[in-house]
């Protein structure tokens, strides 16, 4: 032990506190912004990597309406899930993005979904409410589940993707190369999509070894029937790249940041014409 060492436990605890209360006084401001229709969907194009159109678009949940200040999902997603309240701001993304995106010929609609919500013994009968309220043709609709939860829960994570599968919904890997999931798991668990990772992407040039990783994973899946997209494409060489390595949609600010559905019904719209 060194000198000072009460100091720096009482400096630890107070951090302690801090973290605490500032996780207490976001979980009341979740349960006050969902009451009072604080939170937003915003949604970010993702492209067929050939012709460039707009195939589909991923819903992200925002907060623009918290009187404290706007604070991005990363930063209380987390809260929101150990307090059970991504129940509720799951479902309100889900119907929102449904009817939002309803009416947007055969646009697709990718919605993320938390392990706690995919664990959830109702999830799919909400789903199929939603469906049904919104007029949402299930072949559209897709699910993005993390590669995390697939470590700890294979057999759970296989019935449900067999369940959403049946009904005619698909369930992608988002964030796929953060994680170890293993090629027989990836196998077995039915996704029709992986999600490459932004991560993956950084310093991707051609002769690379980012590049020989993504064109690696791209390979992989082609191999085992899922399709590839990859995310937080930024630059033209990066597209470029992709493209040729066969990965069939592309998504990042390259192409579009996350919008208002406003404008991405124009950008849409602008996409379809060409
Ligand atoms: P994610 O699902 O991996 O979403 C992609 C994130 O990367 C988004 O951040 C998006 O804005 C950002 N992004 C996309 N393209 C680019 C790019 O070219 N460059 C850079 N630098 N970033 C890019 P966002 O919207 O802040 O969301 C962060 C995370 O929060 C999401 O990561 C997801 O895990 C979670 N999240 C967002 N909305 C929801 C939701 O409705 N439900 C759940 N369960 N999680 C959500
Ligand atoms: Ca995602
Ligand atoms: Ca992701
Ligand atoms: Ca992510």
């Amino acid at each position: 032990a060194k000198t000072g060492g009460k100091n720096q436990v009482a400096i630890y605890n107070a951090a302690f506190d801090e973290g605490r209360l500032h996780r207490l006084a976001v979980e009341a401001q979740i349960g006050r912004g969902l009451a009072r229709g604080e939170f937003e969907v915003f949604y970010q194009p993702e492209v067929d990597a050939w012709t460039g159109r707009i195939v589909a678009v991923e819903a992200l949940l925002r907060w623009p309406r918290r009187p404290e200040g706007p604070l991005p999902p990363d930063d209380f997603i987390d809260i929101a899930e150990a307090t059970g309240q991504i129940h509720p701001l799951g479902m309100f993304v889900l119907e929102r993005a449904c009817r939002d995106i309803a009416p947007l010929g055969d646009l697709r609609l990718s919605v993320n979904v938390s392990p706690a919500q995919f664990r959830d013994a109702h999830f799919e009968r909400q789903v199929a409410h939603v469906l049904e309220q919104t007029r949402f043709p299930p072949e559209r609709l897709q699910f993005e589940i993390t590669e995390g939860y697939l470590l700890a829960n294979p057999e759970r994570v296989v019935r449900a993707v067999e369940t959403f599968k049946q009904r005619g919904m698909s369930v992608a890997l988002d964030d796929f190369g953060t994680g170890f999931t293993s090629i027989h798991y990836l196998r077995s668990y039915g996704f029709s999509h992986i999600k490459i990772d932004k991560s993956l992407l950084d310093g991707l040039a051609p002769g690379s070894k980012a590049a020989m990783l993504v064109t690696g994973a791209i390979m992989l899946a082609c191999g085992l029937d899922m399709r590839v997209i990859a995310e937080g494409v930024e630059t033209e060489q990066q597209a470029d790249l992709l493209r040729r390595a066969g990965c069939h949609k592309l998504q990042g600010y390259l192409f579009g940041k996350p919008m208002p559905l406003a404008d991405m019904i124009a950008a849409w719209e602008r996409s379809e014409r060409t």
